[in-house]
């Protein structure tokens, strides 16, 4: 028998907040997690599903409220899927993400000697994402867009999303209008019949220009030429619009092939003082004005006098590469998307730089050869993907010693991984945690290590 069962109703007062922002609440000692309930809240709620280790409980009413409670300003928050703490105020999201990084690195990690700075915030924390991936669905005569449910693939008709730029809003509603005017079929995920899986929008921060991308179940677009002029019509900052062809029976956005069906292939923006061209596949950072606090945060750790050779794995179109550049010798750049390794030459190109080298390849591989080639690294910068770095990778960086290592991560659970398998040679000296993702529970953080010996 557990301690609770399902469908019980049951009052109790939050005691912590778990990393996905539910509200934790303890029954002799059994959690119950309970989503958009906070800290010192006294609740009612509803068991709803019961397993060996805890249990799930929805907020039914709050009877003691938290200080830190916020109304959420967006009116699909209670459905949607893609922000998870509008209902806490933004300075305690800022706490929270740091107690994060505390309770990994200081409890689990054991290193509660390593100071762990407040979280870098944004000043204006909406509308910040440059990048947006619109699903597309609805029925075959009608064309819905917007973001998915909670745990589904469900779509809300959404004509506003609080955290995109809203240029990308007015965009999202004139090609929904105009994929229903030309009577143009949604995909549909579960039948594999229809045409527009998604519609990716990119804007540069800086420089306003808009990429629009159409992934299809297909190769073209009906009514490309109308759809076209109207676009750009409406919004003459379009400077690409692009067709992806995605035909696979998969989760993943964008297909390998795109062909440019309106103005460049690329388009460009500002970090700094650096420009960058960036394409439909590669990776940029979402938040900019974030990434720009970010990156200063990695340069200045990474403290360097204009001597060093520093490698910066995983280095997509060679933005923390290129940040670098300028107070170092010399900057290796590896990165295994081909195309974001060409984008990062032309970007070395275009900013001047040319005491950089970028090869394509992973990291694990390509640091084995830069290794026979006698490269010594003094610095070595590294921003993996969520799943952290390969063993091989931390194994050849132990043999390479750097001495230091400036470590971005978008999940501190790997980083914390990856620093331990290092602690014999390195110290961790300093971790800050960046907030990218605003009203989301992401976090990004920078962690610096040192060699032992220095
Ligand atoms: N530093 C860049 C990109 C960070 S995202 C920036 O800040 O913009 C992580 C990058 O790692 C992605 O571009 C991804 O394509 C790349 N990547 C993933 N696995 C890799 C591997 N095994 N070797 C090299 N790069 C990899």
């Amino acid at each position: 028998m557990t301690v609770v069962q399902k469908n019980q109703v049951l009052e109790g007062e939050v005691m912590d907040l778990t990393h996905e922002g539910h509200g934790v609440i303890k029954v002799n000692a059994y959690p119950i997690f309970v989503p958009h309930a906070l800290i010192g809240e006294r609740i009612q709620y509803k068991i709803i599903k019961v397993k060996k280790n805890f249990a799930i409980g929805k907020l039914i009413e709050i009877y003691k409220e938290s200080d830190a409670r916020e109304v959420p300003p967006c009116e699909y928050y209670d459905k949607c899927g893609g922000c998870q703490l509008q209902h806490l105020n933004y300075t305690a999201q800022l706490e929270m993400k740091r107690n994060q990084v505390v309770n990994l690195f200081h409890r689990k990690g054991k290193m509660s000697h390593v100071p762990i700075q407040n979280t870098v915030g944004m000043e204006n924390p909406w509308f910040y994402r440059n990048k947006s991936q619109i699903p597309v669905g609805g029925q075959t005569d009608y064309v819905e867009m917007g973001y998915y449910r909670q745990r589904s693939h469900d779509i809300i008709n959404m004509d506003k999303c609080l955290i995109q730029y809203e240029a990308h809003n007015e965009i999202m509603n004139a090609v929904r209008r105009l994929l229903n005017h030309y009577h143009i079929t949604p995909y549909d995920e579960r039948q594999q019949l229809g045409l527009v899986r998604h519609v990716v929008l990119r804007k540069g921060f800086y420089t306003n220009e808009i990429m629009v991308v159409f992934v299809l179940n297909g190769t073209s677009l009906p009514h490309q030429k109308e759809i076209i002029q109207n676009l750009t019509d409406a919004f003459p900052q379009i400077k690409s619009i692009k067709i992806n062809i995605n035909q696979s029976n998969s989760n993943v956005i964008m297909g390998k092939q795109s062909k440019t069906v309106y103005g460049n292939s690329t388009i460009k923006d500002i970090q700094g003082d650096l420009t960058f061209k960036i394409n439909d596949q590669s990776f940029y950072q979402i938040n900019v004005p974030q990434t720009k606090k970010l990156y200063d945060i990695a340069v200045r750790e990474a403290g360097l006098t204009g001597n060093e050779v520093v490698l910066d794995a995983y280095c997509g179109i060679g933005t923390i590469a290129l940040a670098m550049a300028p107070n170092a010798q010399h900057v290796y750049g590896v990165e295994v998307v081909f195309e974001a390794i060409e984008n990062a030459k032309t970007n070395a190109e275009l900013n001047g730089l040319h005491n950089t080298t970028f090869v394509a390849g992973a990291a694990e591989e390509v640091i084995l050869e830069w290794q026979k080639q006698g490269i010594q690294p003094d610095v070595v910068t590294v921003d993996p993907p969520r799943k952290g770095c390969d063993s091989i990778f931390i194994e050849t960086l132990k043999q390479l010693q750097p001495q230091k290592i400036v470590y971005v991560s978008c999940n501190p659970s790997t980083q914390l991984r990856d620093v331990q398998l290092l602690l014999e040679r390195y110290e961790l000296v300093n971790v800050t945690p960046v907030d990218m993702f605003p009203h989301t529970t992401h976090v990004e953080t920078v962690a610096l290590l040192k060699r032992k010996d220095i």
